[in-house]
């Protein structure tokens, strides 16, 4: 099913989709874009008199760091960097590292940039799965710490201590494009914007009438239409799944996230985490972080840095969470807790 959606989707693109730019567009004028990169399908639509050039614009920036940021594409800058243990890193690249090296410290390594090696042991990058031997997990373990990088601020270099060490920004390159597309927009004077990047989402003002867009959240329960709404303005809305990209074997799931404890996908309570922040980037990264921490963690870990994003959980049993911040903004069919301050 999941195919044959996405086969549907790729025709849908290629038939109506892509981005066509017209010349002279008055106040009233919108835009919308359909994009696909870094690996998802993207939509992009922005309102006003520069919505047209400001789209182009962004869909320039969204190549530009795709082609950077790709560990899958041999000669981006972050395979390079992999391959060869050492590199020159773009202003972009070296702002990822240093940003995803604070969010794994605050979150406790549960956001840990330097998965990558265990992320191949899985098969995620080339789709070519298999779950891993343990040797193999210990193996990666002893790469993971992030002290082993050198970062060189001056020349703009960075290298690995350890042979074997590689960087993975798959949890957060999303939420930093996002970011830079929403700068895109407002240095055009786009007032109005909602973006979406494989269902993260992220919004510029209120919608043109002035109400606030309604952002539906993805359920990871197959045949729901969504988790459920939420209306906001001028924030990111960034969910980690385990729904999203995952194998079988021997009747067991295996899922994209993975526990740098563990060494295996993430597995707790919680199978969906939805990050509401002004920071796409952060956004992205949390999102990630608190789907490996668990229930019980992620609600601790928003209670201390309620100031600076809320959250929306899901658990296996179907019990949804939500920190008071936007609790009145959001709604569901699901039985629905309040997290307090
Ligand atoms: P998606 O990219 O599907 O929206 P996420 O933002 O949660 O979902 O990112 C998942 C990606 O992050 C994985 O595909 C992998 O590249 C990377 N990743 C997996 N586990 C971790 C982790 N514990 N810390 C940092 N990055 C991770
Ligand atoms: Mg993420």
């Amino acid at each position: 099913m999941k195919r044959i959606y996405t086969c549907f989707l790729i025709l849908v693109l290629l038939l109506c989709g892509g981005c066509s730019y017209g010349k002279t567009q008055n106040e009233n004028a919108s835009s919308s874009c359909d994009i696909f990169a870094m690996d998802t399908y993207m939509t992009l639509t922005a309102y006003g008199k520069n919505s047209d050039r400001a789209l182009e614009e962004a869909e320039n920036r969204i190549n530009e760091l795709d082609k950077k940021l790709s560990t899958g594409s041999p000669d981006s800058e972050i395979a390079l960097l992999n391959k060869n243990g050492s590199g020159k890193l773009s202003d972009d690249t070296l702002y990822l590292l240093d940003k995803s090296l604070e969010i794994s410290k605050e979150t406790n390594g549960a956001f840990l940039p330097t998965i990558y090696p265990l992320m191949e042991a899985w098969g995620f990058p080339t789709k070519d799965f298999k779950v891993p031997d343990d040797s193999v997990i210990e193996n990666c373990f002893s790469l993971f710490d992030t002290d082993l990088i050198n970062e060189n601020k001056k020349e703009g270099t960075v290298s690995f201590k350890k042979q074997g060490m590689k960087l993975d920004f798959g949890g957060i390159a999303k939420g930093y494009t996002s970011n830079e597309v929403i700068e895109i927009f407002k240095k055009s004077g786009i007032e109005n914007a909602i973006i979406n990047l494989g269902g993260n989402v992220q919004t510029l003002g209120k919608k043109p009438d002035g109400s606030l867009w309604r952002v539906a959240i993805q359920s990871p329960n197959e045949g729901d239409e969504y988790l459920g709404i939420l209306e906001i303005s001028d924030k990111a809305v960034i969910t980690s799944g385990g729904y999203e990209r995952y194998f079988e074997e021997n009747g067991v799931t295996y899922h994209h996230i993975i526990d740098p404890k563990t060494g295996y996908p993430a597995d707790n309570e919680l199978v969906s985490v939805t990050i509401v922040c002004d920071d796409g980037l952060l956004a992205d990264g949390l999102s990630t972080a608190l789907f490996v921490m668990g229930l019980d963690e992620a609600i601790q870990f928003w209670q201390n840095h309620s100031e600076m994003f809320d959250v929306i959980l899901m658990t296996k049993d179907n019990e949804i969470y939500v920190s008071d911040g936007i609790s009145d903004l959001f709604s569901t069919t699901y039985e629905m807790n309040v997290i307090e301050r």
